[in-house]
């Protein structure tokens, strides 16, 4: 039976007993529990949970994904628009534009994926969301135990074999390099045409840069009047939201004179960027999945791609009897991004420079793939040919030497 509620199928005497036994409870229902629920649902796992909170400060502000791949994916009716064309320009104004194909960049809203993995999920006859806040988990014989209160103040139990955690931990575990990608994007419209609608750009690094770390614009066309244009940093320190707004006012009015515009909506963001090592079990039946259990990219803060590569895996294990949550990220790709946040963070690159000269130097289409770990090693090492290999270098050989540090999260903003 599938619904939405904080009901249960065998609620307990004062609704504190068990709820009800289930092959899999998925903790938190955003990018990487709706996407596991969804995968789940397709391979055959008989009886699911997602514990989702209720509405209030648990729950993350609404948000766009974007990723690139390479044809209709699951998700395709809840995409809002896609490119197949992408750019990149460098701070002197230079230009390198591509079709990437067969990849295309594509952009999902929060709110329409998660309509739509609902939808699925009430469809299935063994799949709930339940809306409720989960507290703890406890290991027990055959499995896990999860202890939640819904929104009118019962406490539940619900009992799985297997329970995967997306809940944002409260704390990052120690790095050597943490940077956070901070963010924030207006939705605009402008008084004429202004968009072209086949080319998303990814960086576009004509602002002003910081003193550490680095800044670039980013503009996704939603058609020839509305976009989404952000202003992004790679630094320490997430900025006001008032120094975003003036940061995105120069850039629209100053770099891309877009004329008069009126602001529909904004959205706001902190990503981890840290070469922390994230736990990935944590009891014998329980899992941490999503940005919890290091899916971030940290080179880019790409997410989503790599949550569909790992929830598709782990309902493929299921399905085969085994419980196994791959690495969202090889060792390789780890390693490498190390190195770069940790040039980043020293100023020992150039941002701005390092960016444009991969995408100058390395076809788009292969840049991408090495980005979402489907490169070979071979073509890996070409592409750190075209790094500044000096300093790359010095940092590779003193990493090994440096202490693993706590970080901490900054406040993620809900505007
Ligand atoms: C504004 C923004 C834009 C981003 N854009 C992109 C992008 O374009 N491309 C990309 O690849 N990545 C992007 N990211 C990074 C990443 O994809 C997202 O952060 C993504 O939401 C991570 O998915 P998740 O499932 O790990 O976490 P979330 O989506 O945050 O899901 C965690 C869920 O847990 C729930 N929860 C929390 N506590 C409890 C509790 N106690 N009980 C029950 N439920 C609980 C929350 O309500 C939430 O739904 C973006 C991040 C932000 C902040």
């Amino acid at each position: 039976m599938s619904r939405e509620a904080g009901t249960s199928r065998r609620a307990g005497p004062g609704g504190g007993g068990r709820d009800r036994v289930d092959d899999v409870v998925i903790l938190g229902g955003g990018a990487a529990g709706l996407s596991l629920a969804h995968w789940l649902t397709r391979t055959g796992t008989t009886a699911l949970t997602v514990v989702e909170a209720p509405d209030g400060p648990l729950r993350p502000a609404e948000r766009t994904w974007c990723s690139w791949d390479d044809g209709p994916g699951e998700f395709e009716e809840a995409v809002t628009a896609s490119w197949p064309r992408m750019r990149v320009r460098a701070p002197d104004g230079g230009v390198v534009e591509a079709a990437p194909a067969p990849l295309r960049y594509r952009m999902l809203r929060s709110q329409d994926f998660e309509r739509l993995v609902h939808a699925r999920l009430a469809a299935h006859p063994a799949a709930r969301v339940l809306r409720a806040t989960a507290h703890t988990v406890r290991n027990v014989p055959e499995g896990a135990e999860v202890r939640c209160a819904t929104g009118d103040g019962r406490t539940l139990t619900l009992r799985g074999r297997y329970v995967f955690d997306s809940r944002p931990p409260p704390g990052l575990p120690p790095s050597r390099t943490t940077l956070f990608q901070h963010f924030r994007g207006w939705f605009v419209r402008t008084a004429s045409p202004r968009f072209d609608t086949g080319v998303a750009d990814l960086m576009d690094f004509r602002v002003p840069q910081p003193r550490h770390g680095l800044a670039f614009g980013y503009v996704l066309p939603l058609g020839p009047e509305r976009a989404l244009v952000e202003y992004t940093e790679f630094s320490r320190t997430p900025l006001t939201t008032a120094a975003y707004d003036e940061a995105l006012r120069h850039y629209t009015g100053n770099v891309l004179r877009l004329g008069p515009l009126g602001v529909d909506s904004t959205e706001q963001g902190v990503i981890p960027m840290t070469d922390a090592r994230f736990p990935r079990r944590v009891g014998p039946a329980v899992f941490r999945i999503g940005a919890a259990g290091g899916a971030t990219r940290p080179a880019t803060g790409y997410t989503f791609a790599a949550v569909q590569r790992q929830s598709r895996a782990i309902a493929a294990a299921l399905r085969d009897g085994a419980a196994h949550v791959p690495r969202p990220h090889a060792r390789r790709a780890l390693a490498m991004d190390a190195v770069l946040l940790r040039a980043l963070d020293t100023g020992r690159i150039d941002g701005p420079e390092f960016f444009t000269g991969l995408f100058r130097r390395v076809p788009m289409e292969r840049l991408l793939r090495f980005l979402d770990g489907r490169s070979t090693p071979w073509e890996e090492f070409g592409i750190g040919l075209r790094t500044p290999v000096g300093p790359m270098l010095r940092t590779a050989a003193e990493l090994p030497f440096l202490p693993r540090r706590a970080a901490s999260r900054p406040e993620e903003s809900r505007t």
